[in-house]
């Protein structure tokens, strides 16, 4: 979608520090980061928040999570522990409508989720 920043970012038209790209995604750090570790992996394919996920997607969006989990690894905090977030429309605080999956960690998280 051509007006979008995150489809911008995967064409390489905005710059990013990219983490991980495949065929289908792409990772880079998130330009504010809220923990040591907060990477974006977002699909190379335009859909704009996680209403629009098809059956068809699924595995796709699978491999957005077991990507997540691998630069979880890569970056040494598998084993403390992370967390992945999806957010959803205005309510859930989303801010860019192209669906993307936050990794954040590197640091103690609070339990719970406001
Ligand atoms: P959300 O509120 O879930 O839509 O999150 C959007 C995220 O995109 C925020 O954490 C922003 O910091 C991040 N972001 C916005 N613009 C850029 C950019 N140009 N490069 C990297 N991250 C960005
Ligand atoms: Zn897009």
């Amino acid at each position: 979608m051509s007006d979008c920043l995150f489809c911008k970012i995967v064409a390489g038209d905005i710059p990013s520090t990219k983490v991980y790209e495949d065929e289908d995604l792409f990772a880079f750090e998130d330009i504010n980061p809220k923990a040591p570790v907060h990477v974006l992996v977002i699909p190379k394919k335009h859909i704009p928040t996680l209403n629009e996920v098809t059956p068809e997607d699924g595995p796709m969006v699978g491999r957005m999570i077991q990507v997540a989990a691998q630069i979880a690894r890569e970056r040494g905090t598998a084993e403390q522990g992370y967390r992945t977030v999806f957010n959803v429309n205005s309510g859930g605080g989303q801010l860019v409508y192209h669906i993307h999956l936050h990794l954040l960690g590197g640091k103690q998280l609070q339990s719970g989720l406001g």
